[in-house]
């Protein structure tokens, strides 16, 4: 059965994106340049942040991302300084092209997880979504990374683009042997930040999606989705208040909630290479507003999302979008 995981109150996680140059063009790139800007980290300033983060939270999780995080000519010397620097786990996320030969410049006691996105079981069904030949290259290299020992995972965006594939992807999961699958679920942010028609009914995540985790957790994968609607019993909890996830842009913006990170609401940024918290008006002051519906940065950015009884009130509640439901290999 899917357990809901509660928010980690002792361990940080770190969503360092490196930079936000990308070889794809991917229809729901979350990645807004107006917002998180174009530049490149440099190794000196990479360190740097990653040390104050680390003297912050000793033994947090370091996930490096992008962008393409493998087009970044220094990856393998920020992983080994994070490793230095004490990080509990490394996780690179990546598009499958592993640029700079990667696979021959790290080791997997260095790197916990290589994470592949993939949209669709086909290379029809994918490159449509993600670009030509993207297909081709995620697959080859999740294999190359499991034959060199690396574990791996896979992230899926599901939309209404390839929600009837989804159904197709086991398979595909059991012959690149990945050790986890991510599904993850659309949301109006980045370049998708107009495209509604994207979006799933409630309806159609609640009947198809906890079945098919189920599923590929029996072919012995570890399956994590966003709970997204809570059942009536259920705390709402928003991790931007109990939890310690950070997500920093090279610009230096650092938010506390990926729904922000189409605005200048961040809540922290990077001043000579210090952490610094803003003042108001930032995402921490929306965070605190408590209403029916749940999330808030939810209903600011994609209300669509919500149902009402004739009398006004709200049919359900949004959970936190870190809020996820995982099924243990087995299932
Ligand atoms: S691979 Fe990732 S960073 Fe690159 S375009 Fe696609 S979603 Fe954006
Ligand atoms: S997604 Fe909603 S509940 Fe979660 S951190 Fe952001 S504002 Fe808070």
């Amino acid at each position: 059965m899917p357990q809901t995981v509660s928010f980690a109150k002792h361990a940080a996680n770190v969503f360092l994106h490196l930079l936000t140059q990308c070889n794809l063009r991917c229809r729901h790139c979350y990645i807004n340049p107006a917002q998180h800007g174009t530049e490149r980290l440099r190794l000196a300033t990479a360190e740097a942040w990653m040390a104050e983060l680390a003297r912050r939270h000793p033994n947090a999780n370091l996930i490096l991302l992008g962008g393409e995080p493998t087009l970044h000519p220094e990856l393998p010397e920020i992983v080994s300084s994070a490793r230095k620097l004490g990080y509990g786990s490394i996780t690179i996320d990546t598009n499958g092209y592993l640029f700079h030969d990667i696979l021959e410049r790290v080791t997997p006691a260095e790197v916990e997880y290589f994470s592949f996105s993939l949209d669709g079981s086909t290379a029809e069904r994918n490159d449509a979504i993600r670009g030509q030949g993207s297909f081709e290259a995620c697959t080859r290299g999740a294999k190359r990374a499991k034959a060199k020992g690396f574990r791996t995972s896979l992230i899926f965006t599901v939309s209404a683009l390839n929600l009837d594939d989804l159904a197709q992807m086991p398979p595909l999961l059991a012959e690149l042997n990945v050790d986890r699958f991510f599904i993850q679920v659309i949301g109006l942010r980045g370049q998708a930040q107009d495209q509604l028609d994207l979006q799933l009914t409630r309806d159609q995540w609640l009947t198809r999606i906890p079945a098919i985790a189920r599923q590929v957790a029996r072919l012995g994968i570890a399956v994590t989705y966003p709970k997204v609607y809570l059942s009536a019993g259920d705390a709402f909890e928003c991790a931007g208040q109990v939890a310690d996830n950070y997500f920093i842009f090279p610009n230096g913006r650092v938010y506390r909630c990926p729904l922000c990170e189409d605005f200048a609401l961040h809540s922290h940024c990077f001043v000579d290479n210090r952490l610094i918290r803003r003042p108001p008006i930032t995402e921490q002051d929306l965070f605190r507003l408590t209403i029916a519906e749940g999330c808030v940065m939810n209903q600011l950015i994609q209300p669509n999302n919500m149902r009402y009884a004739p009398d006004g009130r709200p049919l359900y509640r949004i959970a936190c979008c870190l809020l996820k439901e995982e099924i243990a290999p087995g299932g």
